[in-house]
């Protein structure tokens, strides 16, 4: 039987974190860019890299919100592909995982 209770407190601490995170993306994102040229090359890269996280940031939130939801249905933990159990051991390493190992 797979834990729902922890793994659900487990994945709104993660979703705070990101949504924390994408915050702190934006408002960096946001700042003005210099006047110098070659700083402003810099910020350029800089903004790509953050750009970056931030789209990794937004698919985890996105599949943190599937899992939760499957937690509402209480299909939580049940592979989507083959619908074996997925092992606590997964679901400790990636707790939004939709797919067991074999199917991932
Ligand atoms: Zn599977």
């Amino acid at each position: 039987m797979v834990d729902t209770q922890h793994f659900e407190s487990v994945l709104k601490k993660r979703l705070q974190d990101l949504d924390d995170r994408l915050h702190e993306i934006e408002s960096e994102l946001d700042e003005p860019v210099p006047a110098d040229s070659e700083e402003r090359a810099t910020e350029r890269e800089d903004d790509e890299v953050l750009e970056e996280l931030g789209n990794a940031g937004l698919k985890e939130i996105q599949m943190i919100r599937v899992a939760l939801d499957r937690i509402a249905k209480g299909t939580y933990g049940i592979c989507v592909s083959c619908e074996e159990p997925i092992s606590n051991e997964r679901l400790e390493a990636v707790p939004h995982a939709a797919r067991c190992r074999k199917c991932a």
